[in-house]
């Protein structure tokens, strides 16, 4: 059995778990299904990796989220849940249209309160926050476009301090990170974030591969020593 026959027992499996033990209200909904508007249709986290992400934030006691890549907000929405009433969320978008999607979902999901969606190329809107001196944050996301990982992640060092948490999403890519003869710019992307999260000794990682509603795909959860 390859990996595209199991797809359907992969979903059914995801489903399963989802209905018995994530809650998503309908704010949460319709940010889900507002990615199909966007400019990168159905690009948002499966809602179980949403609640996962959501722990983590709880499990850290972090209280601010930066995100790289917002699309409709649904992930932000977990996060801005996930930090409480006294935390916040800033989250990088490329695309003014999706933007607009997000700051429309986050107000439904009544959290606007402690989320900036800062529109513009992530690098350039991470660039700033440092020369800004922004406070520490306490996770980092990082879900936009996958050739600038390596980028992104330097931001996130400069943007964090000891005990910080950074997740790195889409690092599987249906298993084309270990195929050698590959032009796609999103896996050389991954292999480098990769590489230099290994060569830092300041930061413990690993991977995990994933399997579900969003097909073979994984993340990389690492922390600053
Ligand atoms: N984190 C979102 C979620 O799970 O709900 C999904 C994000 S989607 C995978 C990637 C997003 O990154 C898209 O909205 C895309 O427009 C955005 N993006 C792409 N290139 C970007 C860039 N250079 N700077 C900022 N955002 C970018």
């Amino acid at each position: 059995m390859n990996r595209y026959e199991s797809t359907s027992a992969w979903r059914d499996v995801d489903d399963y778990f989802i209905e018995a033990l994530v809650s998503e209200d309908e704010a949460l909904v319709a940010a889900r299904e507002s990615g199909a508007t966007t400019t990168m249709p159905n690009a948002e986290v499966a809602a179980n990796h949403g609640a996962l992400l959501g722990l983590l934030v709880q499990i850290a006691g972090a209280k601010r989220v930066l995100e790289f890549g917002t699309l409709a907000g649904y992930s932000t929405i977990w996060f801005a849940r996930a930090v409480g009433d006294d935390g916040n969320v800033i989250t990088l978008e490329l695309e003014e249209q999706n933007a607009a999607i997000a700051r429309e979902n986050i107000a439904r999901a009544e959290v606007q309160d402690r989320v900036e969606v800062r529109v513009g190329p992530a690098a350039d809107s991470a660039r700033e926050l440092i020369d800004s001196g922004a406070p520490p944050f306490d996770l980092v996301f990082i879900d936009a476009d996958k050739p600038s990982n390596p980028r992104y992640l330097e931001a996130a060092l400069e943007l964090t301090r000891s005990g910080a948490i950074i997740v790195i999403d889409n690092v599987v890519r249906d298993g084309a990170v270990v195929q050698p003869d590959t032009n796609d710019a999103r896996v050389h992307g991954v292999r480098e974030v990769v590489d230099d999260i290994s060569r830092n000794p300041g930061l413990e990682a690993t991977a995990l591969q994933t399997v579900g509603l969003k097909g073979w795909d994984g993340l990389i959860i690492a922390r600053r020593k």
